[in-house]
């Protein structure tokens, strides 16, 4: 009621009372209203407030977000908001982490769960049959994986949200699964051909007959069969769709309080 009330004093009262609100006193007054809302989000302390978080965490939350581009992603509100709350989205449990690719807290038991799973961004256009402008507004994180040579990030998303998406698309999910089974019945058959061809070519080459070779052409197509053996249809392969370890896309921040008038991090147990 009395929040209510706020929106009917003087602008420059609502600015005063404002100031004196700590970050949890704004995310409940931002639920009062739009107008409160908006009030509440051109509040420039929020990205105060996610320094604090990412220098008491150390390395871990600014590594975190810059090495998964969620800075440039997400604004600073957005990230203290997940930063604030303490339980499972899905089981209204404890869960001390949250979950990058969707950006929500979710428990260890929930993780589990299938609509958690996590895929390389390239195996999601593959199983779906996408393209990446497709996923436009899609949280894609930049996941550096310790355990491969290249120093290139692997781009990964949550499968759930690319496959809703991509059920969006097609219409409905029975509709999604006509569509791939079509997709990889005709990609299964071209590979065949192709791969057939090229091992014929490749025979009358060993053999010396040069001319034969260069006149075998894919059934249907009248293109040149490449140099290089006919590549696996992404849509059929399994590599790339292999899913990443749920507990690297997640983080453990520590959480802020009001001490006085002040808003500071937690501590963080004995050391
Ligand atoms: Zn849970």
């Amino acid at each position: 009621m009395a929040l209510a009330r706020l929106a009917k004093i003087p602008l420059e009262l609502q600015f005063l009372t404002s100031k004196n609100l700590d970050p949890f006193d704004l995310l409940a007054l931002s639920h009062v209203s739009k107008y409160w809302r908006a009030f509440v989000l051109s509040d420039k302390r929020w990205a105060e407030w996610l320094k604090l978080i990412v220098s008491a965490s150390g390395e871990s939350l600014e590594e975190c977000l810059t090495r998964f581009n969620l800075l440039d992603t997400f604004a600073a509100r957005s990230l203290v908001y997940v930063c604030l709350g303490e339980t499972c989205t899905a089981c209204e449990y404890y869960a001390p982490q949250i979950f990058l690719p969707q950006m929500k807290r979710v428990c260890d038991t929930c993780l589990q769960r299938d609509q958690y799973a996590v895929i390389p961004l390239s195996g999601a256009l593959a199983k779906y049959d996408l393209r990446e402008r497709d996923l436009d507004g899609l949280l894609v994180l930049e996941w550096l994986d310790p355990k491969r040579k290249s120093k290139r990030p692997v781009k990964v998303i949550s499968e759930a949200l690319a496959k809703q998406v991509a059920v969006r698309r097609y219409g409905s999910a029975e509709l999604l699964a006509a569509h791939l089974e079509r997709k990889k019945t005709s990609a299964k058959s071209a590979y065949s051909e192709r791969s057939e061809a090229w091992r014929v070519r490749a025979a009358l080459e060993e053999k010396g007959n040069i001319e034969a070779a260069a006149a075998v052409a894919p059934p249907g197509t009248g293109r040149k069969i490449p140099k290089a053996f006919p590549m696996y249809p992404p849509i059929l392969g399994q590599a790339s769709t292999r899913p990443v370890e749920r507990r690297v896309v997640c983080f453990e921040p520590l959480g802020l309080l009001v001490v006085g008038s002040e808003v500071v991090v937690e501590p963080c147990g004995a050391e």
